[in-house]
């Protein structure tokens, strides 16, 4: 069907290709049976009783689901990686050697994940602009609608204590849904595979097919006895879900029907030419080189001691993630011609409404005021780009910069607080203010700051940050910038998570006589980054009015409804076990076997397998996880889903509604992805559920979990 519809898009002139990310509530509309389905819509999806739905979490920002009635839940490894690294050391290198549990005493606590299920969800696209009128500005209508949320957000979780609400935008200035979850706070780490197995590959096959990594993981997930959401506590209980999934250790075969169910983050299709160029132009590239070289100076830092090195590792792993998504995003948009691809739909867009009069009227300059906002922001692009990174580069600066916002914030009532303020977020906050300085090493602080100040030093005259320029004073800017740095560094305290956290509460006069440099320069900074969110405010305020009507008369023109892009809310995608040629005269296997992984291994980084692997394969011990097919156990597949990131872990779903494999990449070519699906290069990658059974049972030994799970 995606193949008909794409079709029939490319001969309308337009790549806004068939959005393969349904909303749960559109599942009833896509005659699932006819594709493959074998079970029962309704077991699929059920809003009045239990269906396959509740057995799919978002846990940590990744998906997950369960695979026992005992709370046990199947993600990837690397949506654990951060947890096994803040469990971490140099004496119990988890994240090298892996964990299991041999008990459920002997489960750890998963620090910094949180596990999400979706309880319902109401359209609330009313309401939401209920509170904007013609008569507000672009700020104001911004503010207006954030306001609404807000509101409505606390009104729903006044009426189900315990729950967790949050509106989700599906399209701008369009739709609101409200969602319903409970968040359980008790998580813990079951079993991990060691690095060599679970990222296996490492960075140079991250985004790429054939792929041979066994990145899963399981977690368990707690709560207080009588089953409602707790903090950690020895005398919690495993959560009992309403529905688990069942494993299916028969595996899938190439051509078999699958669906996925999970929390995509993000994706940008209905975004215009205007926004592609800025992408594509600015923002990407400076973040991949930025990126890149960030990642270098951790790894140096970290080359000749392992405990540095642990403090670097979920950091270097995520931005080489971002890093690789993006040149890989380059590398699509320029082989396709998107930017070109999509100016061309403008233009066929612009002649349709200007055909006529009245369409003229209401839509006549959406894509030239859309283009106005990005006009705007290109002519800023150098020093955004450098404020929109600075926080983040810096740990000690970012905690300095939450301590003053929060003096400032928390006096406010509460709904007119900036949301990691409110007092619903404001716990999440803290933890993540901690967290980040657990890991912080202060020569990688210094370094990634004094580049960041180096770049702001050489911004266009009417660009410059003021109190950036307050430290240049003697004409030489690397000196100045060197004697600042030394300054604040040696007269902080902030390094010190409990002052960190103790400030968090003060008010602005106790902040104040803390004379700490970092605080005084975040406040000094505080001006100029107000401004940029008034500025943001505004130009979101002016998009999101712009967007729906584009959305209208883009559905006017190609006489079609469309998908919301993905804004980390439930959605289904379905496909195939299929194949792919990424190139002329190539064609790539969707499956990929054992046998892969030991002709990968070399014995160096990132291609070292563990002797009891390669023993069990030599021995051809691969017990009831072997295709008779294949002669060997299947590890890795490829499916033509559409999925971005945030399906990492989803579960991968056979007709008969059981798991197969855990959803965990694309290849390089399918990053284009969230920008434009296609047929021909969109594809998904998950390990092989037969690999995730035969590595916990052959190799960690652990076949209690196959028991929990009942697989015989
Ligand atoms: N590996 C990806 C991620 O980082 C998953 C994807 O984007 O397909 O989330």
């Amino acid at each position: 069907m995606k193949k008909l519809v794409l079709m029939f898009l490319l001969f309308a002139g337009l790549l806004y290709s068939d959005e393969g990310m349904y909303p749960i509530s559109e599942i009833h509309k896509l005659n699932l049976k006819a594709k493959g389905l074998k079970i029962d819509v309704k077991d699929l999806y059920n809003p009045n009783g239990i269906s396959l739905i509740d057995a799919i979490v978002n846990v940590g920002g990744c998906t997950g689901s369960f695979v026992s009635n005992d709370g046990l839940i199947l993600t990837n490894h690397h949506c654990a990686f951060g947890a096994v690294q803040a469990a971490s050391s140099k004496d119990h290198d988890y994240v090298t050697d892996g964990f299991l549990a041999r008990t459920r005493g002997e489960e750890i606590v998963a620090r910094g994940l949180t596990v999400r299920i979706t309880e319902s969800y109401r359209d609330v696209s009313k309401e939401v602009l209920s509170a904007i009128a013609d008569t507000m500005d672009l700020a104001g209508r911004a503010r207006a609608i954030d306001r609404k949320m807000k509101e409505i957000v606390a009104e729903a979780e006044k009426k189900n204590p315990g729950k967790r609400a949050e509106v989700s935008e599906m399209f701008a200035g369009k739709t609101y849904v409200l969602f319903l979850y409970t968040n359980l706070r008790d998580v813990r780490l079951v079993y991990v595979p060691p690095r060599s197995v679970g990222e296996f590959g490492g960075e140079n096959d991250n985004w790429v097919w054939p792929r041979h990594t066994g990145d899963f993981s399981f977690v368990r997930v707690y709560s207080a006895p009588d089953g409602s959401p707790a903090d950690y506590s020895p005398n919690n209980v495993p959560f009992k879900p309403k529905r688990f999934l069942k494993v299916n250790p028969a595996g899938v075969d190439d051509g078999d029907f699958v669906f996925i169910l999970g929390y995509p983050g993000r994706t940008f299709r209905h975004n215009t030419s205007h926004y592609l160029a800025y992408e594509e132009q600015y923002r990407m590239p400076y973040i991949a080189n930025l990126y890149e070289w960030q990642m270098a100076v951790m790894e140096q830092f970290g080359e000749k001691d392992r405990g540095v090195a642990i403090k670097h590792d979920a950091r270097i792993k995520s931005l080489a993630n971002v890093m690789k998504n993006y040149r890989g995003k380059l590398k699509g948009m320029e082989r396709l011609k998107l930017l070109v691809q999509k100016q061309e739909d403008e233009k066929g867009l612009q002649i349709f409404i200007n055909a006529d009069p009245t369409r003229r009227v209401v839509y006549g300059n959406v894509l030239e005021e859309i283009g106005k906002v990005y006009q705007e922001m290109t002519g800023r692009v150098e020093s955004e780009l450098i404020l929109n990174n600075l926080r983040q580069s810096s740990i000690l600066l970012n905690a300095a910069y939450v301590i003053s916002e929060a003096a400032g914030e928390r006096r406010k009532p509460d709904l007119e607080r900036i949301a990691p303020y409110m007092d619903r977020n404001f716990n999440t906050t803290k933890q993540n203010l901690r967290s980040a300085l657990a890991n912080y090493y202060e020569p990688t602080d210094k370094t990634f700051l004094n580049e960041l100040l180096l770049q702001a030093a050489k911004l266009p005259e009417d660009q410059r940050i003021p109190a950036v320029d307050a430290i240049l004073k003697s004409g030489d800017a690397e000196r100045d910038i060197d004697q600042f740095i030394e300054r604040l560094f040696s007269g902080t305290t902030l390094a010190d998570a409990d002052v960190v956290m103790a400030a968090l509460d003060e008010s602005a006069e106790d902040i104040g006589r803390m004379n700490d440099p970092f605080i005084e320069f975040a406040r000094a900074l505080a001006p100029t980054f107000r401004q940029l969110r008034e500025t943001t405010q505004r130009r979101d305020g002016a998009l999101s009015r712009l967007s729906a009507l584009l959305v209208d008369v883009k559905a006017q023109y190609l006489k079609t409804n469309f998908i919301p892009d993905a804004n980390r809310t439930l959605r289904l995608t379905f496909g195939y076990i299929r194949g792919y040629s990424p190139a002329d005269a190539t064609y790539h296997n969707p499956i990929t076997t054992l046998r892969g992984v030991i002709e990968k291994t070399t014995g160096v980084e990132p291609f070292i397998t563990p002797q009891k692997i390669i023993d069990l394969h030599k021995a051809k011990d691969f017990g009831r996880f072997k295709s008779t097919k294949l002669n060997d156990v299947a590890v890795a597949l490829l499916y033509n889903t559409d999925t971005t990131g945030g399906n990492s872990g989803s579960p991968v779903i056979n007709g008969r509604g059981e798991l197969i494999g855990v959803n965990f990449d694309r290849p390089f070519e399918a990053t284009i992805n969230d920008y434009a699906w296609s047929e021909s290069y969109s594809r998904s990658i998950a390990v092989d559920i037969r690999y995730v059974l035969w590595v916990t049972q052959k190799f960690a030994g652990a076949t209690w979990l196959l028991d929990e799970m009942g697989v015989k």
